[in-house]
């Protein structure tokens, strides 16, 4: 009897032996970083860098406005599980991502704790506001542009950031995530290249975006926004304002609006009737639509897209 107290006693310690260092190597190599993401486009470059140590789910799909997410039960259960939760940050999810993190009741991915990172770190905002914009006016751009990642130079801060924070939470596989990175540079570096050849001929053209979103991709490759179909961000197109676009686009001799795949293209289609502008709608995110599937897939896709529309415009005035 004595014996099998004893045994019982051995395999008592041995299991909360085992089960205590289980619950200590939650972050271990064979137990993936659990990482939520706010955006399609943070979930891609994460898994790039994080490979077969993190399993990653994203609270956006990247077919709808992440400005305006709404808030569901599911995804506070999605955060409490999770290790590391990444936002975009630069106030992109500024209306709803607090209410996520404190209703997970899961104090490691509070702002300030190793749980969180705001993938914004080191990018040099745009278009930040001369005078303090009021929010109550509709301005959602209220610290700047945050649609920073449609620039491929800022991805590889962003996935230099994610890099730094997963050695962080799991420093056994820390050359592992180096050389991910290496690769998402080089591959950036070769990319790079490709875009700037395709849309080379069209450096310096003037176009109309719908929304303020495309500041850092215009930037990098040579463009220039003459004009938006939002009076402000987050604003609708009221009919005053675009036909102060319309004449825009005529005296510019515009060729090409730039719309996400999630807005109305009532407004887009109106100008370009009115002017032969071309509209061009693309997706803005991992995800918006099928040929977008990861990051290098997004800027393909609206590199190829904008590139046709230039084109189609040249051919249709000869
Ligand atoms: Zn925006």
């Amino acid at each position: 009897m004595q014996i099998n107290i004893k045994r019982s006693l051995t395999i008592f310690v041995s299991l909360t032996i085992l089960f205590y260092a289980a619950g200590n190597s939650a972050l271990a190599s064979n137990n993936p970083i659990k990482v939520l993401t706010t955006t399609s486009d943070l979930k891609s470059i994460t898994e790039i860098i994080g490979g077969d140590k993190v399993t990653v789910s994203s609270i956006s799909t990247g077919a709808a406005n992440i400005h305006f997410v709404q808030t569901k039960p599911s995804y506070m259960i999605k955060a409490r599980k999770a290790d590391l939760f990444i936002e975009n940050g630069l106030g992109l999810e500024v209306t709803w991502v607090s209410l996520i993190i404190e209703g997970s009741r899961n104090k490691k991915i509070k702002p300030g704790n190793n749980g969180h990172l705001d993938a914004s770190k080191g990018i040099t905002p745009l278009d930040i506001p001369s005078k303090e914009i009021d929010r109550s006016m509709g301005d959602i751009h209220p610290f700047g542009n945050p649609h920073y990642w449609l620039d491929p130079l800022n991805a590889k801060i962003m996935a230099a950031n994610i890099a730094e924070r997963l050695t962080k939470l799991s420093p056994d596989e820390a050359s592992y995530f180096q050389e991910n990175l290496t690769r998402f540079n080089t591959k950036i570096y070769t990319k790079m290249k490709e875009w700037k050849t395709k849309l080379a001929p069209y450096y310096g053209e003037p176009i109309v975006t719908y929304h303020k979103s495309w500041s850092y991709f215009v930037k990098r490759f040579g463009f220039r926004v003459a004009a938006e179909l939002e009076p402000k961000p987050g604003i609708l197109p009221s009919p005053s304002h675009l036909k102060e676009v319309i004449n825009i686009v005529k005296a510019n001799n515009i060729k090409v609006i730039l719309s996400e795949i999630f807005y109305d293209d009532k407004a887009a289609k109106f100008i370009a009737n009115a002017t032969g502008a071309r509209v061009v709608i693309v997706p803005n995110s991992v995800g918006g639509t099928k040929e977008a599937e990861n990051y290098f897939d997004l800027i393909d896709t609206i590199v190829k897209q904008v590139e046709h529309g230039f084109k189609s415009a040249k051919e249709d005035n000869r």
